[in-house]
């Protein structure tokens, strides 16, 4: 029998940027999967970067990491906690990956002597890496970033206009999400703009089957006949989408409105009855106010954008909501701590019930954060270090047990006690790229450990994104400075986690367990966290 064709759901934006069309795109699957559909989703993003590890994540957010190691987006993480799946590097496709391959290739002669043209060599190159992630899925939705009319987006909207008429009828549709703006003066919703962003995707060739219309506020029916008449898409595919008081209830919305089944009887997919019942439950406890709230401090090094920590927040969020209570975040800027010419530690942490310390990269603010581990191991505060945050607990260890000069390569590669270090292959190569550890490592975790009891398990792997390591000539002090490595990489005997001492909650990891994090399954590691907070 013939191998049925995947379908595609491609998904682009209107109007304006920042309306939620990753939101709506993980949502779509989420209800997707409800239905039994095996999935995949993939996010083209038409920046020139070849993948997001360099982009600046103040100005970005995150750049999240998938198992096999890809740095992408962040939009990325929304797609792995809407769909509780993991992604690949597939999953992430950026233009200057494309671009490079396709000059990669007029270089080795692959075009024969040809003229190479955005159309078709471009388009094609794009076609082929949607192709490859498709492969195997009753389904794959693809959401193209950015905004409809933006220059560096053509090639994109034309890949995918190409694809979805060689894919034939039926088997593809286009979901557009537009914006729609309420004006005060006249009280009123106009849909003049998210009409015009139809005919925008239209003189590209491009009709669209679902519109997804984003307010601020719920608005009224009568506002789908006229965007159905202007914007020739039929009523029962367009979706109003007003503000959601988290987004996890998106999918719900969208559930109700009847697109998750439009989509499956325009694309003639076979499936069950939406099986919805874990992600109410995910909604209800993420809207629930519950009787406690726990203060936790984040200390930070951006705080002009939440998206940069979005994978710690959203696993901290579902950690407190699975222990019923709700969570306060403290925005702890480290740059403003002693060790930074600041405030002392104590003062920063006063109200919080404990202090997670994130990733990060650079010398900036390292001392604030080191100050903050050194008081939190000495005083007994729950601690929660990831990457960077075990890093600076281990020279804050290092410090409070005696080797006052104790720091990390990243900070001072010349240094005589380098507790946290760079491996003698990477020496020299500390500023380029390929001498990071990227995606899932192996870690065998002590029985008797914290984190082998958060687990269920010894045997653990999680996904990693740095560059230095603890330095192994240090490990047989750890006792006296009172922290245990309690977790080791088997392959390259490498500390991978450390707990305090006789501590309530010390517990730091080289990876970051936020990735692995979903609304439904919050990590361990996070979830014991905001549990010892409880006590
Ligand atoms: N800058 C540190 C390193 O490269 C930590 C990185 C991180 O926290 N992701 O090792």
């Amino acid at each position: 029998m013939a191998k049925r064709p995947t379908k595609y759901v491609f998904v682009t934006g209107g109007v304006l940027s920042g309306l939620g069309k990753g939101i709506t795109a993980a949502s779509i699957g989420n209800l997707l999967k409800a239905r039994g559909l095996n999935v995949n989703i993939q996010k083209c993003d038409p920046y020139l970067n070849v993948d997001a590890g360099t982009l600046n994540p103040a100005e970005h957010g995150e750049c999240y990491v998938t198992v096999d190691g890809a740095e992408t987006d962040l939009d990325l993480g929304h797609y792995e906690r809407f769909l509780d799946q993991e992604l690949t590097r597939t999953s992430s496709l950026m233009s200057g990956r494309v671009l490079q391959q396709v000059i990669d290739g007029e270089r080795s002669g692959d075009y024969l002597g040809k003229t190479v043209q955005f159309i078709p060599h471009v388009t094609d190159a794009i076609q082929k890496q949607i192709q490859a992630a498709a492969e195997g899925y009753d389904i794959h939705i693809v959401e193209i970033g950015g905004t409809v009319g933006d220059y560096e987006g053509l090639s994109f909207l034309e890949a995918i206009r190409e694809l979805s008429f060689q894919a034939g009828e039926g088997n593809s549709l286009f979901v557009h999400v537009v914006y729609l703006p309420y004006l005060g003066a006249s009280k009123e919703f106009k849909t003049k703009p998210a009409q015009n962003a139809v005919k925008d995707l239209r003189g590209l060739g491009i009709s669209p089957d679902v519109l997804v219309v984003r307010s601020e506020e719920p608005a009224e029916e009568s506002v789908v006949r006229k965007l159905s008449l202007f914007s020739g898409v039929y009523p029962n595919a367009i979706s109003l989408l007003p503000n959601a008081k988290t987004i996890y209830e998106v999918p719900l919305t969208l559930e109700d409105t009847g697109i998750a089944q439009v989509i499956v009887d325009k694309l003639s997919l076979k499936s069950k009855r939406p099986s919805l019942s874990s992600w109410r439950s995910v909604v209800e406890r993420a809207t629930t106010n519950y009787e406690k709230t726990v203060t936790v401090g984040l200390v930070a090094k951006y705080l002009d954008n939440q998206d940069t920590y979005m994978s710690v927040v959203e696993a901290l969020q579902s950690a407190a909501m699975w222990n019923n209570v709700n969570i306060h975040i403290k925005w702890i800027n480290a740059e403003k701590l002693d060790g930074a010419g600041g405030k002392p530690a104590s003062g920063a942490l006063k109200g919080c019930d404990g202090v997670v310390v994130p990733g990060g990269f650079g010398t900036r603010a390292l001392e604030g954060k080191i100050k903050v581990a050194q008081y939190a191991l000495k005083k007994g505060v729950p601690y929660l270090g990831l990457c960077l945050g075990l890093q600076m607990a281990v020279v804050a260890a290092a410090r409070n047990g005696g080797i006052k000069d104790a720091t990390s390569a990243e900070i001072n590669p010349n240094a005589e006690h380098q507790v946290i270090h760079t491996m003698a292959d990477q020496h020299g190569l500390e500023n380029t790229g390929g001498t990071m550890r990227l995606g899932n490592y192996n870690c065998h975790l002590e029985k008797s450990s914290r984190s082998a009891k958060l687990y269920g398990s010894t045997k653990i792997a999680e996904r990693h994104r740095h560059r230095y390591e603890c330095n192994n000539a240090y490990r047989d002090s750890y006792e006296g400075w009172g922290i245990r490595p309690v977790g080791i990489n088997p392959e390259n005997n490498l500390v991978e986690v450390i707990e305090g001492v006789d501590h309530p909650f010390f517990v730091a990891s080289q990876f970051h367990p936020e990735f692995s994090s979903r609304p439904n399954r919050p990590n361990p590691l996070f979830r014991g966290f905001i549990k010892a907070l409880l006590r």
